[in-house]
C-alpha cells in the first residue's frame, strides 16, 4: 500500500473506532460487514445470543419494519429511515431508565446499506423533563393572570400549617380576597373588560404582596399570591414577623384596590372584601383554612363590603346559619310562606294615610317570622331576589287594587315596594313591573319604587336602569338617605321623585341639633329639586312635631303603624280613615294610631 494511502486509511480507522456514533455496513439482507466500536456498544444489549450478525435480526424486537422498508427500497441509493427512535428496556436495577437510540438506514449502492446509531437517551430525558415542567406549570398556574393556582396555595398553606407544627412562634396568614359585586359588573360591562379588570386587580395584588416582603423573617420572602378562580384570590403570607403586620397589608389592599381602573374607554369603579385567617384562630387542614378564609371575606361583604374581616370560629355557625336559610328559602319561594305586611305612610300635615310600604314576611316553619334582614341579602347573593321581588310586586300591587276597589276615599293613593341591589342588574325588571301593573290593572303614578342610596349613587348604568323604570310612569324613592354615598349636593343627579330621611337622623331629632339641621338642610335641597320628603321610623309625637315643623311632607313609624298583614292594615285604615273624619281640620295633625293597633305587630 502506498504510504500515503496506507496513512490516510489509518487515520479513518482511526476516526471510525473514536466516533461517538455507531456506524455499521451490511449486505441488502443486513447482515453486518462493518461495524465501529460504538455501533457494537449500543447494540450490544440487542444481540441475539450476544452476537452481532445480523443488523435486522438485532432491531426485530424494537424496529421490525426495517427489514422490509430496506427490502422495499427499489432505488440503487437513497434514504431508507431517518432518525428512527427505539426505546430499549434496561435490564438493569428496576426504575433504570430507559435508553432511546436513533437509527438512520442508507443505502449506499446495490449492495450494500450503511447505518448510523445515535445515543438520543439524554435529550430525551431533557424533553420530557421540559414537557413534564411545562404541564406542572400549566396545572398549577392561572392562564388569566399568570397567577399560581388553587393547588399551590393548599400546598402553601399545607408548608405553613406544617412549620406552626414545629415552631410555635411561626406566624403565617391567609387573606382571600374578592371582588364586591363582580357579577353585576361582568354583566353590564361585558366579560372582555370583566376579564382585563381581574388582571388588573391580580397585578395591584401581586404589587402590594411584593412591597410587603419585609414582613417576613426569613431572608427568602415566603409570600404567595394566587387566583382561585372567578374574582378569587388568595396571598398567603408565610414566616411573618408579627401578626399584627397583616392588618397594614389587608388595609393596604383594601384601599389600592379602590382605586379606579382605566380599561379602554372605560373607567371601572370597583371594590374588594377580604377574609384574614391568622394562626391563632385556624383549625383543621389547608382545606378548612382556606374555606375560614372564604367565610371572614363573606363576612367582610354581608357588611357593607371595602373592607377586611378576621376570621372568628362563630362566623363558621353563622355562615351555617345562612346556607340553612338559603335552602329554606327556595322551598319558601315555591310554597307559601312568603307574605307582605303594610306599613302606613301619613302626611305630617293633617294625618291622612296617603300610602303603604310593602314589606316582605317569612313564616318559616320552625323559625315563625323571619324578618327580611335575615333573607334578603341572602336572596341576593344566591340570586333567588328575582323571584322574591316579583312576588311582593304582584302581592302589593294586586293589594292595593283590592283597597282602591273596596276602601274608595279611605284606600291608600300610592304603594311603595323596596327594590333590591340586584335587582336592579335582571334585564327583566322592566317587563316584571309593567307586568304586575298590567295584570293588577294599576295605575302606573300610584306604585312607588324605593332604591337604597348607595345603590343609586353607583354608576351610569343604574342610573340608565333607572331612567327606563320611570318610563313605565311610576315614581321612585330614595330609601334609607343619609346612610349611603351620595350627599345632598349630588342629589340633582338621582332620577328620584322623594327622599326617605333614614331613621337614624329621625331617631335624633328630638336630642340633637345638628341632626335636626341635617334634617332641614335635606328637607329644603329636596324640595328645591321638586323633590317630595318621608321621615322614617318616626316612634314618638315629639319626634312627629319636630318632622311637621321642619317641613318634612310625610312620615311613617311604630308612633302611626306598625306594618302589619293585609286583613289587619284593611281594618287599619279603615279605622284611620274614620279617625280622621271624626276630627275638625283644624286639629288634625299626625297623630298616634289608637294602642291596640300599635300592638298588633306581627313579628
Ligand atoms: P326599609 O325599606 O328601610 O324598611 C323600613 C324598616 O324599618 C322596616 O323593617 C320597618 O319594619 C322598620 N320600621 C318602620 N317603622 C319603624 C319604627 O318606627 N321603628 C323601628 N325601629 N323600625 C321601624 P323591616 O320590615 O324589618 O325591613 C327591613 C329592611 O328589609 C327594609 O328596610 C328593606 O330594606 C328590606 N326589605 C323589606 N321588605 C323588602 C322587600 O320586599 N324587598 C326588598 N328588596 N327589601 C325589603
Ligand atoms: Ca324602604
Ligand atoms: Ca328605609
Amino acid at each position: 500500500m502506498n504510504p500515503d494511502v496506507a496513512a490516510a486509511h489509518e487515520a479513518l480507522m482511526h476516526f471510525l473506532y473514536q466516533a461517538p456514533i455507531g456506524l455499521m455496513q451490511t449486505t441488502l439482507e443486513g447482515t453486518i460487514t462493518m461495524i465501529n466500536p460504538m455501533s457494537a456498544r449500543l447494540l450490544m444489549p440487542l444481540a441475539p445470543g450476544g452476537e452481532l450478525v445480523n443488523l435486522f435480526d438485532a432491531l426485530a424486537p424494537v424496529a421490525p419494519q426495517l427489514r422490509e422498508l430496506a427490502a422495499a427500497h427499489d432505488s440503487p441509493s437513497g434514504v431508507i429511515c431517518e432518525a428512527l427512535r427505539v426505546s430499549i428496556r434496561p435490564d438493569g436495577p428496576p426504575g433504570a431508565l430507559s435508553q432511546t437510540l436513533e437509527i438512520s438506514l442508507l443505502k449506499i449502492s446495490d449492495s450494500a446499506l450503511m447505518a448510523s446509531v445515535n445515543d438520543v437517551t439524554a435529550s430525551v430525558h431533557l424533553e420530557q423533563q421540559r414537557l413534564t415542567s411545562h404541564l406542572r406549570n400549566v396545572s398549577r398556574t392561572d392562564s388569566l393572570t399568570s397567577m399560581p393556582n388553587r393547588a399551590v396555595v393548599l400546598e402553601r398553606i399545607e408548608h405553613a400549617l406544617a412549620a406552626a407544627r414545629l415552631d410555635s412562634h411561626y406566624e403565617f396568614a391567609v387573606l382571600f380576597v374578592n371582588c364586591d359585586r363582580f357579577h353585576r359588573l361582568n354583566v353590564t360591562l361585558g366579560h372582555a373588560v370583566g376579564d382585563a379588570l381581574l388582571r388588573l386587580m391580580a397585578g395591584r395584588i401581586n404589587t402590594i404582596v411584593r412591597l410587603s416582603d419585609a414582613l417576613g423573617r426569613a431572608a427568602a420572602p415566603g409570600q404567595t399570591t394566587a387566583r382561585l378562580g372567578g374574582d378569587e384570590f388568595v396571598i398567603v403570607l408565610e414566616d411573618l414577623r408579627s401578626a399584627d403586620d397583616v392588618h397594614g397589608v389587608a388595609q393596604r389592599l383594601i384601599d389600592v384596590m379602590a382605586k379606579p381602573y382605566g380599561i379602554g374607554d372605560h373607567q371601572v369603579h370597583a371594590t374588594a372584601s377580604i377574609g384574614v385567617v391568622l394562626r391563632a384562630q385556624v383549625a383543621g387542614d389547608a382545606d378548612s383554612v382556606l374555606q375560614d378564609a372564604s367565610i371572614a371575606m363573606r363576612e367582610a361583604k354581608r357588611t357593607g363590603g371595602a373592607r377586611y374581616c378576621v376570621f372568628e370560629p362563630q362566623m363558621k355557625e353563622l355562615a351555617a346559619r345562612r346556607g340553612s336559610i338559603e335552602s329554606d328559602l327556595r322551598r319558601a319561594l315555591a310554597g307559601d310562606e312568603l307574605f307582605v305586611v303594610y306599613q302606613p305612610i301619613i302626611k305630617l300635615d293633617g294625618g291622612d294615610c296617603v300610602g303603604t310600604e310593602a314589606l316582605v314576611r317569612w313564616r318559616h316553619p320552625q323559625r315563625g317570622v323571619v324578618p327580611p334582614i335575615e333573607f334578603i341579602e341572602i336572596a341576593e347573593e344566591t340570586g333567588l331576589i328575582g323571584q322574591l321581588g316579583d312576588f311582593v310586586l304582584n302581592e302589593s300591587c294586586r293589594q292595593f287594587v283590592q283597597w282602591q276597589d273596596a276602601l274608595g276615599g279611605s284606600a291608600p293613593v300610592m304603594m311603595s315596594v323596596n327594590l333590591s341591589r340586584a335587582q336592579l342588574g335582571e334585564p327583566q325588571l322592566e317587563a316584571n313591573v309593567r307586568n304586575a301593573l298590567q295584570t293588577n290593572r294599576m295605575d302606573p303614578g300610584c306604585l312607588q319604587l324605593e332604591i337604597t342610596e348607595s345603590l343609586a349613587a353607583q354608576d351610569a348604568h343604574v342610573q340608565a336602569r333607572l331612567h327606563d323604570l320611570k318610563k313605565l310612569g311610576l315614581t321612585l324613592a330614595l330609601d334609607d338617605f343619609g346612610t349611603g354615598y351620595s350627599s345632598l349636593a349630588s342629589l340633582h343627579l338621582l332620577p328620584v321623585d322623594v327622599v326617605k330621611i333614614d331613621r337614624s337622623f329621625v331617631s335624633q331629632a328630638e336630642s340633637s341639633a345638628h341632626h335636626r339641621v341635617l334634617i332641614e338642610a335635606t328637607v329644603r335641597v329636596a324640595r328645591s329639586l321638586g323633590m317630595g320628603t318621608v321621615a322614617e321610623g318616626i316612634e314618638t309625637e315629639g319626634q312627629a312635631a319636630v318632622l311637621a315643623r321642619l317641613q318634612c311632607d310625610k312620615g311613617q313609624g311604630y308612633l302611626f303603624g306598625k306594618p302589619l298583614p293585609a286583613d289587619l292594615a284593611t281594618r287599619w285604615l279603615t279605622q284611620h280613615a274614620k279617625a280622621q273624619l271624626r276630627t275638625p281640620a283644624d286639629d288634625r295633625h299626625a297623630r298616634p294610631a289608637p294602642i291596640e293597633q300599635r300592638l298588633q305587630y306581627l313579628q
